[in-house]
């Protein structure tokens, strides 16, 4: 009954994925994966067509978002499960998140120009299509242009943290991203948690249930991105603790061509029945 393979973490072209949500949820029947959450970035946009699909294709669709969160000198981002897309106070945060983002891109073009990088605006625009444009779009442009050999090396040389064309953008602190999360009725769970940098285990612990107790309910112990070492350590913190051990691939398609959907390391030991375990709890909004 619990069995079934599962993605909790994915994106559509509605952010930074190169595929449509109904192409996305083909992939992820072809797959053979029981359960997939659409976790775009900062956006709700791509979950109707997404649940709609999934009903069509007899994938379960859990309708997630992910929202890039105040953090520093690392990145915290939150997963939200189960949300209510069609929440209007949702929209209206999200809005004045997608605001910052629109406020940061053409910064990061005019830096690019600076350097004598000539990408435009523009060609972000038309490398993310409908969807709202990020780095990705531009590290495309990048690698097409010649000016990077790959994605990673667009990052490195041009767009990640520290990088002559990184443009902070206001974020959210961790306690609204959460708080936006929980009034449209979802379960917190911290995306890929290597990715905050912490230096010590300690200050790992510290960060963790600082987060706990603004509401965090889960964490991504298994990721694409993190190493056997990693997951076990993160799936044990999730234990002590008492919250939902989490995962996901991250899948971008095309955008990180190295991870396919449903990979988030062969050690991984996530199935169905955390899906079911997430629903009774939000049915019942009792205790983990
Ligand atoms: P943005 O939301 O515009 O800040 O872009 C965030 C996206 O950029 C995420 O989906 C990451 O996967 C990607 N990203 C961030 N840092 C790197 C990096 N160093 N190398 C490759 N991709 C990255
Ligand atoms: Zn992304
Ligand atoms: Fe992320
Ligand atoms: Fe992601």
């Amino acid at each position: 009954m619990n069995s079934g393979k599962i993605d909790l973490h994915s994106h559509t072209t509605y952010s930074d994925g190169s595929f449509p949500p109904a192409d996305l949820v083909a992939l992820a029947r072809a797959k053979e994966l029981k359960a997939l959450a659409v976790t775009d970035h900062d956006t709700v946009a791509g979950l109707a067509e997404a649940v709609a699909a999934g009903e069509k294709m007899g994938v379960e669709v859990i309708p997630g978002i992910e929202i890039s969160v105040d953090y520093s000198p690392g990145t915290m981002h939150i997963l939200g499960y189960f949300i209510d897309y069609r929440s209007n106070t949702l929209s209206a945060s999200l809005k004045e998140i997608q605001g910052a983002r629109n406020r940061r891109n053409p910064e990061i073009a005019k830096r690019l120009k600076a350097l004598g990088v000539p990408v435009t605006m523009e060609e972000a625009s038309t490398e993310s299509g409908e969807g709202q444009v990020g780095r990705p779009h531009f590290a495309q442009v990048l690698v097409k242009k010649g000016f990077a050999r790959d994605h990673e090396e667009a990052f490195e040389k041009f767009l990640k943290k520290g990088a002559p064309a990184y443009v902070e953008k206001r974020r959210v602190l961790p306690e609204e991203g959460i708080r936006i999360i929980e009034e449209a009725g979802g379960i917190a769970s911290l995306a890929h948690p290597n990715q905050l940098g912490a230096a010590t285990e300690e200050e790992f612990y510290r960060i963790f249930d600082k987060l706990i107790t603004l509401g965090l309910k889960g964490i991504e112990a298994f990721s694409s991105c993190q190493t056997e070492a990693e997951s076990a350590f993160y799936q044990e913190a999730g234990r002590k603790r008492g919250v939902f051990v989490t995962g996901g691939s991250d899948f971008h398609g095309a955008l990180k061509p190295d991870v396919g959907l449903g990979e988030m390391g062969k050690w991984a030991s996530l199935d169905y029945g955390l899906v079911e375990a997430m629903k009774k709890f939000i049915g019942k909004k009792g205790t983990v």
